[in-house]
């Protein structure tokens, strides 16, 4: 999805981050790579762009994000976090072989959980993990 600086910037301004070029630039790319990077990801994509750009500032910004509710952290395998923008509550596939990974839904918001029922729930996931169709036939299935 292509998102305008001003939309960004409004964002920002509405969660009360101030709207810095690298704040902006780091929204921007998660708006535009429907995907989950990590940290590592957003600096390689963004580094030849933003030549004062480092990892911690970007760390930061993801944390500010989170914070501000405008970004989800997930930690599916336990190796590097990941961040995504979708904020409705989705479900997550990783694939063990190419390491993909997949949103799908489940109505995680109306499963009665009667363990839980004097608890506040802050945030749900579902992880699942196995392998993609892609790496489950990797030659064209002959008829
Ligand atoms: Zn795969
Ligand atoms: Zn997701």
């Amino acid at each position: 999805m292509d998102v305008s600086v001003q939309f960004l910037t409004d964002e920002l301004n509405r969660k009360g981050i101030r709207p810095s070029y690298q704040r902006i630039k780091v929204l921007e790319y998660l708006h535009q790579k429907e995907g989950h990077p990590t940290v590592e990801e957003i600096f390689q994509q963004l580094a030849p762009h933003i030549p004062s750009l480092s990892k911690t500032t970007i760390y930061n910004t993801l944390r500010a994000l989170v914070e501000a509710g405008l970004v989800r952290s997930i930690s599916i395998d336990d190796i590097e976090t990941r961040y995504d923008l979708k904020l409705v509550n989705h479900c997550h596939f990783q694939c063990d072989a190419c390491g993909a990974i997949f949103n799908f839904s489940i109505d995680i918001d109306n499963i009665p959980i009667a363990e839980l029922k004097q608890f506040q729930v802050k945030e749900k996931n579902v992880y699942y993990k196995g392998l993609c169709p892609k790496c489950l036939s990797p030659k064209p299935i002959e008829e």
